[in-house]
């Protein structure tokens, strides 16, 4: 099992290469940047209700046999929100007073 790196914010499709460091992720692995995490989703995940946290950066090097960047590539596939703004704006206005953990 190995994070899939997804390539763009799943909100407003910026693209998060795998050494950005204002990625954010939730426990499925739905990508957003921080500005959209903080400005836009209340640190609500919009596809889950979870919460995120910073993605961690693989490794361009090969410290260890066959784990880097080269050996793992990140996901080629942009991902994009299937609700509408309307809609992600109500999700995170319900859930975001509710910490991640009483979700
Ligand atoms: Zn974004
Ligand atoms: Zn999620």
């Amino acid at each position: 099992m190995t994070l899939e790196l997804r390539p763009n914010c799943e909100y407003c499709d910026k693209d998060l290469p795998p050494d950005a460091p204002d990625a954010r992720i939730c426990t499925y692995e739905c990508i957003f940047c921080a500005d959209c995490v903080d400005t836009k989703l209340s640190n609500v995940c919009p596809n889950c209700g979870g919460g995120f946290v910073s993605r961690p950066i693989r490794p361009a090097t090969e410290w260890r046999p066959g784990l880097s960047l080269a050996k793992r590539p990140a996901s080629p596939k942009r991902v994009h929100l299937s609700y509408s703004e309307d809609e992600v704006a109500r999700f995170a206005a319900r859930l975001k007073d509710t910490p991640p953990n009483k979700r």
